[in-house]
């Protein structure tokens, strides 16, 4: 089976051929994506508008350079798959559309995916991780806990219920006069600093319930910042580090909760597995503080590579191949793109958990 994936949901423009073996597994014959942050950066953050224009500027170069790369046709693909939500409605048009109309011209399915599905599923690709598992997705847009129980078959444990954890980062880069993205500059000024220098908040720490919240987190860094005149870069380092500092106790609480939840709902599970995505998964202090308390709970930590846990499309098509492979249903061309779509669209889930 092989599927030409297409992913328009915020600002990276990709296109991507995978094939699933036989036996399950995947060759990524074309992975290609155009990110348009230097369209953005001068804005501090995506404009909607600008992300559109260029998703419809560079999509039909981009499936012409992936079809090219993996020495196929339309003609040899199986299937398309779509980003269809959440995201940028503008986005999502472009992609949904331009997806649409090759499945309608090869007459072949179209698989209409959920972006935090493909982030969901990334990792049985790179890693052949066996359901369940545990993910944690940490992006510019979202900061979730999802149990993934099986294809189309996830819980959400938990969310912010403000800022996401990249967001926390780039609002707290500008507000230092870092560069836009902030979760890099954020990383490399803290290189010098001392994290124990400001006893910035861990919000929710404690807390039954696994949600995140970060945006207080911000408010205190703004405030260490203005206490302090003039600013020098070792304030900045200093800020930076324990600003991490406190972002890996609060994911040590809440994540080390979760992994003890998983444990007990699924005492059988041999070598469970705790998954991370999004851009956020680059952060090295994230990396290790997850990396150490999977190994204190007897958890698998799988971090795909990098630009498989940013947004791209082979994780798109590769959803797509997971749902044909499963004989499930492929979507209607009338199919809708939806800016907000939760992965557990069935709210019971939560109520089960005491939300
Ligand atoms: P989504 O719609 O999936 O939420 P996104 O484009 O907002 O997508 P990604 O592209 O997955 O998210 O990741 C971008 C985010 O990751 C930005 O907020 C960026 O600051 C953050 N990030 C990237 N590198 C690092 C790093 N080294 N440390 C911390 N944060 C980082
Ligand atoms: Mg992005
Ligand atoms: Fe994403």
């Amino acid at each position: 089976l092989r599927i030409l994936g297409i992913e328009t949901s915020c600002d990276e423009t990709a296109a991507a051929v995978v094939t699933r073996m036989q036996d399950g597994s995947a060759v990524t014959e074309a992975d290609v994506v155009l990110s348009q942050l230097d369209e953005h950066s001068a804005y501090g953050g995506v404009v909607p508008e600008i992300a559109a224009r260029a998703h419809v500027d560079a999509l039909d170069t981009l499936i012409e350079e992936a079809l090219k790369r993996s020495g196929v046709t339309l003609a040899d693909v199986d299937a398309i798959a779509a980003t269809s939500g959440p995201g940028l409605i503008g986005g999502l048009l472009v992609g949904l559309m331009t997806g649409k109309a090759i499945a309608m011209a090869i007459n072949k399915p179209l698989y209409a995916i959920n972006h935090l599905e493909g982030h969901a599923l990334t990792a049985r690709l790179t890693d052949g991780v066996a359901f369940p598992y545990l993910m944690l997705l940490v992006s510019g847009g979202h900061t979730q806990l999802v149990l993934v129980k099986g294809v189309g078959e996830y819980e959400r444990w938990g969310t912010t219920i403000d800022d996401a954890l990249g967001e926390a980062f780039d609002k707290t880069a500008k507000l230092l006069g870092l560069p836009y993205p902030g979760g890099p500059a954020v990383e490399r000024a803290a290189a010098n600093g001392d994290p124990k220098r400001f006893a910035f908040p861990r919000p929710l720490v404690g807390e039954a319930r696994l949600d995140f919240s970060f945006s207080g987190l911000k408010t205190a860094v703004r405030q260490a910042a203005e206490g302090i005149a003039p600013v020098t870069d070792q304030d900045i380092a200093d800020i930076c580090a324990s600003f991490q500092h406190a972002i890996s106790r609060t994911l040590k609480d809440r994540i080390g909760r979760g992994l003890q939840r998983f444990a007990e709902l699924y005492p059988d599970v041999d070598q469970p597995a705790l998954v991370v995505a999004g851009g956020v998964a680059a952060n090295k202090v994230v990396r290790q503080t997850l990396d150490e308390l999977c190994a204190i709970n007897g958890f698998r930590f799988v971090a795909p590579p990098h630009h498989l846990c940013t947004d791209n499309a082979v994780m798109i098509a590769w959803a797509g191949l997971e749902r044909m492979a499963l004989d499930m249903p492929a979507d209607e061309l009338a199919v809708a793109p939806r800016s907000r779509w939760p992965l557990d669209a069935d709210a019971k889930a939560l109520l089960a958990y005491g939300k």
